[in-house]
Formats: structure tokens, sequence, C-alpha cells
């Protein structure tokens, strides 16, 4: 052996038993770590169980040059290909609970536990805020990049502050929830600088939450007005709120699919009401003063996409809102439907569709 192979070999070895510390996989089916259940791979991947870790591992990835993707439930997520670098997961699944005085009450917990698990314990303590969004797939870390809402409650409701570690000098930073810069389904952690190879990125380690204990219930939206004339609790509403969603919504263990795969348009009230005077069924909902939400679901359905399949990838027959992969199918066929039903939508109402889930591109497997 040469000199220089022999050298090589040694740096290989010694770059193995460092990756070995960090529990670094090689090579990572990511197809079950993704809701749609496309075929991806990780070159390296790693599952993270605490800040400390957190740090030293965005440290090693620093020093072999890699791209740092975070990943959380997959369920927001269109994974396509061979993720170069590392996909890195938050595992840490902790709960605090400080009484605050008064009804007030903070929890602080880890970004890998399941948000559902969350809503549930917090709902079986009594607590307030978070039982409308029950049932939401994914883990409490990915809930502040998009600002998750459902049944008239997001985030923005309850959130106090997110801990987090930047990928790009592993240092730990706290953001209040304004500096989260929560919108509908948007925060700044959905910006440019903040995702895959920009100079904020972070992963998020912990959130921590203001609920309350006897706290005000909300049930406007539709299904859930039935609740008022009933005893109610923080659970009640939880459960009623899963029993709705089981019923609705198709179960990604079943069939795959990302959830609403558009948000909702939020229009000038012009344009709203332009558009009434053609569409007189058309659903319009209040949002910030002089504009109106408009439903997408609806939009694509009038367009004559609800229930249509091409092949492997399809629109989910009960809400057109929601795209879904029948199996053997890739990424690039649903990003192509997508596309196909925002030129249709666009065309026939002048409305642009914004896509929801985030999408990871890969090298082709
Ligand atoms: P992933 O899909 O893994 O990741 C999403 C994004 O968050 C990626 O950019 C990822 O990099 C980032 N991310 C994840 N974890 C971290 C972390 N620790 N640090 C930094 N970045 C991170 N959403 C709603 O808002 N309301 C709903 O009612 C709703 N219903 C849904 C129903 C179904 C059936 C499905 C499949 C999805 C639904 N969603 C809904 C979308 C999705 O569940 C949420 O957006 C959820 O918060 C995504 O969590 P996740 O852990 O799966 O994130
Ligand atoms: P739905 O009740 O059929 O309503 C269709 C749309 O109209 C919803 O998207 C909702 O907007 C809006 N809407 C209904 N009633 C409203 C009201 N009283 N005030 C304001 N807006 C109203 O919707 P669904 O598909 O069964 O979903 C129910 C809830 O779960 C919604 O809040 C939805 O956002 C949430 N959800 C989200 C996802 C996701 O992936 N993001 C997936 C499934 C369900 P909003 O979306 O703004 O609430």
């Amino acid at each position: 052996m040469s000199e220089h192979c022999w050298l090589q070999a040694m740096s290989d070895l010694s770059s193995q038993s460092e990756a070995g510390k960090y529990g670094i996989q090689s090579d990572k089916d990511l197809t079950t770590f993704n809701t749609l259940g496309f075929a991806a791979e990780a070159a390296f991947f790693a599952e993270v169980e605490s800040v400390d870790s957190c740090r030293q591992l965005l440290a090693y990835a620093r020093r072999q040059g890699w791209l740092v993707y975070v990943l959380g439930g997959g369920s927001n997520l269109v994974l396509q290909g061979r993720l170069p670098g590392l996909t890195l997961r938050m595992v840490n699944r902790t709960l605090e609970y400080k009484e605050l005085g008064g009804h007030r009450v903070q929890v602080r917990v880890g970004a890998g536990m399941l948000w559902h698990d969350l809503v549930m314990a917090t709902a079986e303590a009594e607590l307030a805020g978070l039982e409308n969004l029950a049932l939401i797939p994914g883990c409490a870390g990915a809930a502040p990049v998009q600002n998750i809402g459902a049944y008239g409650v997001e985030l923005a409701d309850t959130l106090v502050s997110v801990e987090a570690v930047r990928v790009a000098d592993n240092t730990p930073v706290i953001f209040s929830a304004a500096q989260c810069c929560l919108s509908y389904r948007d925060s700044i952690f959905k910006r440019p600088e903040y995702g895959v190879g920009g100079d904020q990125q972070v992963v998020i380690t912990h959130l921590t939450l203001e609920l309350t204990r006897n706290g005000p219930l909300t049930l406007e939206y539709g299904e859930l007005k039935s609740l008022y004339r009933q005893e109610v609790t923080p659970l009640r509403v939880a459960e009623a709120v899963s029993d709705i969603r089981r019923s609705k919504l198709p179960d990604p263990t079943q069939l795959g699919n990302a959830g609403s795969f558009f948000k909702n348009p939020v229009v000038s009230q012009s344009i709203a009401d332009r558009l009434r005077c053609h569409h007189p069924d058309m659903p319009c909902y209040p949002a910030e003063p002089g504009y109106s939400k408009l439903a997408a679901g609806w939009l694509i359905d009038r367009c004559g996409f609800r229930g249509m399949r091409t092949g492997p990838v399809g629109v989910y027959p009960n809400q057109a809102l929601v795209l879904v992969h029948y199996g053997g199918g890739n990424a690039g066929m649903l990003l192509d439907l997508a596309e196909q039903i925002c030129r249709k939508v666009q065309d026939v109402f002048g409305i642009c569709l914004e896509r929801e889930p985030v999408v990871f591109k890969g090298d082709t497997l």
C-alpha cells in the first residue's frame, strides 16, 4: 500500500469511528420517514436526544462540510431523491410544567415529542389552549415552522418562545414568539435564510407554551359548534376534533399524504367581492381588515380535480385540498399534479395557490 493510500485509509477509519460516536448511519432509507411514502434516502442520518449532542453533531457536520436537513415526522414534507449531507431528527420527548399563578401554566416540551401526545397530555391535565390542534401529525419541533393551525386555533395563540441551535456555529439561540414572526401557516423559519444551507438555519430543540386552567375554549368552527350545548372540557374538545379528523382526512399510514397541499388564499376584499358576483356559493371567511380568506379546497373542487387520479398520485375524493400517493409514485409526479392544479385555478379564478409543504430535493436515486 502506498503512503498516500495508507493515510487515506487511516483518515477514513478515524472519520468512521467519529461518525459512530455520534450515531451517524449512512445510506438511510427515508421511505417510512415521510407520510407521502415516497422513496428517498439520506447520505447520513442521526437521531438526537439532547441539546449537547445536537451541538456536537452540528460541529461535526460543519467539519465535514455537510448540508443539514432537519426532519420531524415528515408530515409536511415532499422528499425527493437522495439527500446529500446530514439528515437530523430530534427525538427528545421531555415535558415540564411550571405554575405561573392564577390559572396560567407554562409548558416546556422537547422538539421530538409527538404533537398529538402533547395535546392529549395537556388536555388530560385540564389545561386549555391546544385541544383544537389534536391529531395533527408530526413532532412539536415542527409546530412553529408553519404556525400549525386548525379549527380556529393556531400555535401563535399559546407560543411563548422557541429554543434552538444555530447550524452555522452550533450556538444555542432563543426566539421570543414575536421574533418567530408567526402568521397564517408561516413563520421566520420558512424564510430562505433559515432553510437548508441558509446562514440562519436552526434546529429547534424545545418550545415553551402558556396554557390556562379552565381557560376559554374555541368552538366557532362548524362541526364544533354543537359542543356549545354540552359540558365541555379541553379533553372533550380534543376527542371531538380527533373524531372529526378521523372521519374526514386520510390516515397517512393507509394512504400517503401531507395534509393540505395548498394554503387557503387570503385576497383583498375587492377581489373576493368580484369573485362572489360570479360564484355566489363560494365560501369566504373574514381575514385581517380589508381581506378575505377563500377555501383553496373549494376552488380546486370547482376546477374538477376532486377525486381525480393520474397513475399513482391524485386528489383525495373527500377533500380536494389533500393530494395523495397511492403507491409506486414519486415526488416529481405529485409536484407535476400540483402544478397542473395551480395553473387551472389561476386560469379559472385568477388566484395563485401557494404550496404548504416544504420540498427537500436531493440527488437522483
Ligand atoms: P416535517 O414534515 O418533518 O418538517 C416540516 C418542516 O419543519 C421542514 O422544513 C423541517 O425541516 C422543519 N422541522 C421539523 N422539525 C424541526 C426542528 N426540530 N427544527 C427545525 N426545523 C424543523 N398542519 C396544520 O397546520 N394543521 C393541520 O390541521 C394539519 N393537518 C394535517 C393532517 C394530515 C393528515 C397531515 C399528513 C398533515 C397535516 N398538517 C397539518 C401538516 C403537518 O402535520 C404539520 O405541518 C406538522 O407540524 C409537521 O410536523 P413534522 O414533524 O411532520 O414536520
Ligand atoms: P373545512 O372545515 O372543510 O373548511 C374548509 C376551509 O374553510 C378550512 O380550510 C378553513 O380554513 C375554512 N373555514 C371553515 N370554517 C371556518 C370558519 N368558521 N372560520 C374561518 N375559516 C373557516 O376544513 P377541513 O379540511 O375539514 O379542516 C378542518 C381544520 O383542520 C381547518 O382549520 C384546517 O386548516 C385544518 N387542517 C389543516 C391541514 C393542513 O395540512 N394544514 C390538514 C387538514 C386539516 P383554515 O384552514 O384557515 O382553518
